[in-house]
């Protein structure tokens, strides 16, 4: 009823075009490669499920839709493609939320900062490079380093606090 949210920074991966779909794929293949690692096709169908889901999946729902797909899917399969796509940098896990998105951008290694919405549980990642510098310089004058490349901040989303300006 309310519609998709028109509000995504950059690139919303509702709205990718099987073109821009494919694109993101092949980046993605070519990634491994340099690695010396390959995007398996059970990989590949991972990363298309995460990447088509604004806001990220849960690992029970990612396992339902990898099975309407492919049947023979189990869970160890499915959380080992992840495994694999989290090292690659190709995918994020969000602690918070226990959800996997796609990265976001094309710097796999670099950390990101992921809105996560505490109402709805979507997640947006962002890549803003001022903002991480400055934190990166907070966290070392600390003496503290980031334990992983997701910085998660609880944050609630326009289409959450729309409808909560609504019901009031
Ligand atoms: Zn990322
Ligand atoms: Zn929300």
């Amino acid at each position: 009823m309310a519609g998709l949210p028109q509000r995504t920074p950059m690139n919303d991966p509702a709205t990718l075009t099987p073109a821009e779909e494919q694109a993101f794929l092949d980046e993605a293949a070519a990634h491994c490669r340099q690695r010396g690692a390959s995007l398996t096709p059970i990989r590949r169908e991972v990363l298309t499920l995460l990447r088509r889901q604004s806001g990220g999946l849960k690992a029970y729902d990612l396992l339902d839709r990898i099975r309407a797909v492919r049947p023979s899917a189990t869970p160890p399969t499915v959380y080992r493609a992840l495994d694999f796509l989290i090292d690659q940098g190709l995918a994020h896990k969000i602690g918070r939320t226990n959800q996997f998105v796609a990265c976001n951008h094309d710097c796999h290694d670099e950390a990101g900062l992921f809105l996560v919405c505490p109402r709805c549980g979507r997640v947006t990642e962002l890549r803003d490079e001022a903002a991480l510098a400055a934190l990166a310089s907070t966290l070392e004058a600390a003496g503290h380093t980031l334990a992983g490349p997701e910085i998660e901040i609880s944050a609630v989303c326009r289409s959450c606090s729309g409808a909560h300006a609504n019901a009031c």
